[in-house]
């Protein structure tokens, strides 16, 4: 199995970002899970993965070239796919892997995460998506997905679709049990 995980280029100010994605990488190589990101040497994402390769984990790092020198591209990646474009990216990232979570990042982690989440509402996917909740850093986040739910703007099953949780484990475990295998079809005619 393969889990994309999407997290920030940056670290953090507060410690417990890097202690949770290297306690990630930990985790995911103790269950040969292999990781599938961004490609990036930067940040939490470069953590993560260097985190992995050094426990001898699988890593899958997909790239556009134009970011290639910005976010520095982690060459020691078991395989690193160069991609023209963040669509390019975002599809073929999706296409790798088999369950999806996001740790603490920003806008660009943020736009990942709710793709995913809007293309599994509209049944391009089915893959299981988590949001770990590390040092309560998305307390907020979660409390306006409840608010979309209780003001209508969503029904139960898709609330259900992102799952948040403060704990790592029993978050992999859900991911592990839910892992799909059908890749998104973004040219797919769900509405006829
Ligand atoms: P961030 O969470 O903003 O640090 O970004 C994390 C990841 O999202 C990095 O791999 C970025 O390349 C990517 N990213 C940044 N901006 C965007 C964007 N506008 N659309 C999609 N992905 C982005």
């Amino acid at each position: 199995m393969n889990l994309l995980v999407y997290c920030g280029s940056k670290s953090g100010t507060d410690g417990r970002y890097t202690e949770a994605a290297l306690q990630l990488a930990e985790a995911l190589v103790a269950r040969d899970i292999g990781l599938v990101f961004g490609g990036g040497a930067v940040g939490l994402m470069g953590d993560v993965a260097k985190a992995m390769l050094s426990h001898g984990g699988r890593v899958i790092g997909i790239i556009p070239t134009f970011l290639r020198t910005e976010e520095v591209a982690l060459e020691t990646c078991t395989e690193l796919i160069e991609v023209p474009s963040m669509h390019a990216r975002k599809l073929l990232m999706m296409e790798h892997s088999h369950a999806i979570l996001a740790i603490p990042g920003g806008f660009g982690t943020m736009d990942e995460l709710f793709e995913a989440v809007t293309w599994r509402q509209i049944g391009l996917h089915n893959k299981p998506i988590g949001l770990w909740n590390v040092a309560g850093y998305y307390d907020h986040l979660s409390s306006m997905v409840d608010r979309m739910l209780d003001d209508g703007f969503m029904g139960a099953t898709t609330h259900a679709m992102l799952r948040i949780d403060d704990a790592l484990l029993p978050m992999l475990d859900y991911l592990e049990a839910n892992a799909s295998d059908v890749a998104p079809d973004p040219l797919l005619p769900r509405w006829t």
